[in-house]
């Protein structure tokens, strides 16, 4: 590739709505340009990036056993209707309508699509096992996008899903997949953790998250590197048996003023309700605002323009916020006043933004409150539980570190939930009908991008892993408007290059050497090769890997040993 024909188009400047590094990098190398809030262009130099991610991801699926196919984005609502995920799915969902007034969404994933495809593909025991795979655009409104392509409403996942006729099967599939993702990421070059994750509301018997591990990363993950546990700090959590989760003195309560309190739902809501906020109820004695429990339990007006502390936030509709906290509409009930605020929160962002959450009575809150585990009623706040650094591994092997992580994989076993909604169901050996279990396994294709260079890149710019980067190797070229002799050589270098099967691209663009070097180091390629007249009458090349303290004059043959 001739970057004189190629579209790069770095800027210095850092743009003001770029708060992680990523963002800011991928910005200012231009690798991907925003469209609106969310939506995100791949230039070309993002795309090859993006492409190679596809490309290690595609390989490793299809050798463990995957198959892949392509499954529409846009999906009718009769389907999300089967599963009851149509309202259940919350404000996530992009519905839209055709010109005939009929409803669809946009795919944020495709359960209910690929068991539809299964109950009319799959007749027969003996077609399963069945695993399918897609690499594919997903649609999530998610409340509050950000960090450019790490959390954007329009992403590309890796979705794959499988059908089992028992459980045994299952498990063998969800350990080849484990591998499978072990793989992706080992050759991606980043570090990452496996963990356990809760299997939530869905129900499955099992389940993982893979999280590169990144200061900036929106999770908590506690692991302990004696024995080889992890899981993220949810579940870790609920596990922990040595933990101040112990029967009984399961709650932390500390001191605190009711107006903190407050300020920490405010900061709360503006930090992300949707994935934060599991339930709320906030209610005082000051006359405000906002209740949404679980259950039974009723929500208020919402009016959080009266709380302290919140007098510049506005929330917009009652229904929003509904959606927002992913309840379903029918809780809604009657204004009564309540004593009690209570928040269930990610601590993940308690951690964020400083504060911890809830409060059951005016003046004190929760240390440590777990999403996971609701409230069963306004007045009981059950099952509180707490993991910190240092606490012993629930498998009793070492002790707990915690560390921040960015989700780039997640893998489930689903059971029979989709199947049996869904009516999917194949002939076992004797004929009768049994219903599926199944598997999904996803990787969040281009939030890997965003995460490698989180964890790859210094003052310079991005330090793309070999396996990520757009070229491995650049060849620029000193003065080529001046000098032909150089064209010359640094053009049978490229083709001696490309001939060995080595991504390279020669920098033709005639920049002065440091705005060329800057560029180069910039979009983070790995090795990097100086042709000039001065090199060509020493016959050797200047040779600089992206992470060397210096270059080096070096000659031909030592110079293919370095890149090769
Ligand atoms: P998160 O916890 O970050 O919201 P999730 O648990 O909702 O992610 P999954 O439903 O498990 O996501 O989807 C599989 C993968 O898709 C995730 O592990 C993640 O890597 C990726 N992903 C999910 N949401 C987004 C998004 N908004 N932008 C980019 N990638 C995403
Ligand atoms: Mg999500
Ligand atoms: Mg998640
Ligand atoms: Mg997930």
């Amino acid at each position: 590739m001739r970057l004189s024909q190629f579209h790069l188009h770095t800027s210095k400047e850092v743009p003001a709505e770029a708060e992680i590094i990523s963002h800011k990098l991928m910005l200012k190398a231009g690798m991907i340009r925003k469209l609106a809030s969310g939506l995100y262009t791949w230039t070309p130099l993002g795309l090859r990036v993006l492409r190679k991610v596809e490309r290690v991801v595609r390989e490793e699926m299809d050798a463990a056993g995957a198959i892949e196919m392509l499954m529409p984005a846009v999906q009718p609502r009769e389907l999300w209707e089967e599963t009851g995920r149509w309202e259940k799915f919350g404000g996530q969902l992009l519905k839209i309508q055709d010109r005939k007034e009929a409803w669809y969404c946009y795919g944020p994933t495709h359960e209910e699509v690929i068991t539809d495809f299964a109950r009319q593909e799959l007749a027969s025991y003996k077609q399963l096992p069945a695993c399918f795979y897609q690499i594919q655009t997903k649609f999530r409104d998610e409340i509050r996008p950000r960090f450019g392509v790490m959390r954007a409403r329009e992403f590309l996942m890796k979705d794959a899903y499988s059908f089992h006729l028992d459980d045994a099967d299952l498990d063998r599939q969800y350990e080849v997949m484990h591998e499978a993702y072990n793989r992706i990421f080992t050759r991606l070059g980043l570090e990452f953790r496996a963990v356990f994750a809760d299997t939530g509301a869905i129900g499955g018997s099992a389940s993982h998250e893979f999280h590169v591990l990144a200061a900036s990363g929106e999770d908590a993950i506690a692991f302990s590197d004696a024995s080889g546990y992890a899981a993220n700090v949810e579940l870790a959590e609920a596990l922990a048996p040595g933990s101040r989760a112990a029967a009984g003195e399961n709650m932390t309560r500390v001191e605190t003023p009711y107006q903190r309190t407050c300020e920490a739902v405010a900061e709360l809501l503006k930090v992300g309700l949707e994935r934060t906020v599991k339930s709320v109820a906030v209610i005082g004695e000051q006359g405000f605002v906002l209740a949404l429990v679980r259950g039974d339990h009723q929500i208020n007006e919402i009016k959080l323009a009266k709380l302290p502390g919140l007098a510049d936030y506005r929330m917009a509709t009652e229904v929003e916020i509904l959606e927002n906290l992913g309840t379903e509409p029918g809780f809604i009930g009657p204004v009564k006043p309540l004593k009690r605020v209570h928040v269930i929160a990610d601590r993940s962002v308690a951690a964020m933004t400083d504060f911890v959450l809830g409060a059951n009575e005016k003046g004190f809150h929760l240390a440590g409150v777990n999403w996971g585990r609701d409230l069963p009623e306004p007045d009981a706040v059950a099952d509180i539980r707490n993991v910190v650094a240092g606490d012993p591994s629930p498998d009793g092997s070492g002790r707990l570190q915690i560390a921040r992580g960015i989700e780039v994989g997640h893998i489930f076993q689903l059971g029979r939930t989709y199947a049996a909604a869904m009516d999917c169901t194949v002939q076992d050996a004797n004929g009768k009908a049994v219903t599926p279990t199944m598997g999904c396994y996803g990787v969040g294709v281009s939030r890997i991008v965003a995460a490698a260079i989180e964890q790859n890149h210094d003052a310079n710019g991005i330090v793309w892993p070999e396996a990520m980067a757009p070229w491995q190797v650049v060849i620029c070229i000193i003065n080529p408007k001046k000098d032909p002799a150089v064209v010359v050589a640094a053009e049978a270098l490229h083709r001696q290059l490309l001939g060995m099967g080595i991504e390279a691209a020669m920098d033709d663009r005639g920049l002065r050497p440091g705005a060329m070097f800057a560029d180069m180091e910039l979009i983070g390629i790995p090795h990097r090769i100086v042709v000039s007249e001065r090199g060509i009458v020493a016959g050797t090349f200047e040779y600089r890997h992206r992470l060397a303290e210096a270059s080096e004059n070096i000659g031909l043959e030592a110079l293919l040993m370095r890149i090769g």
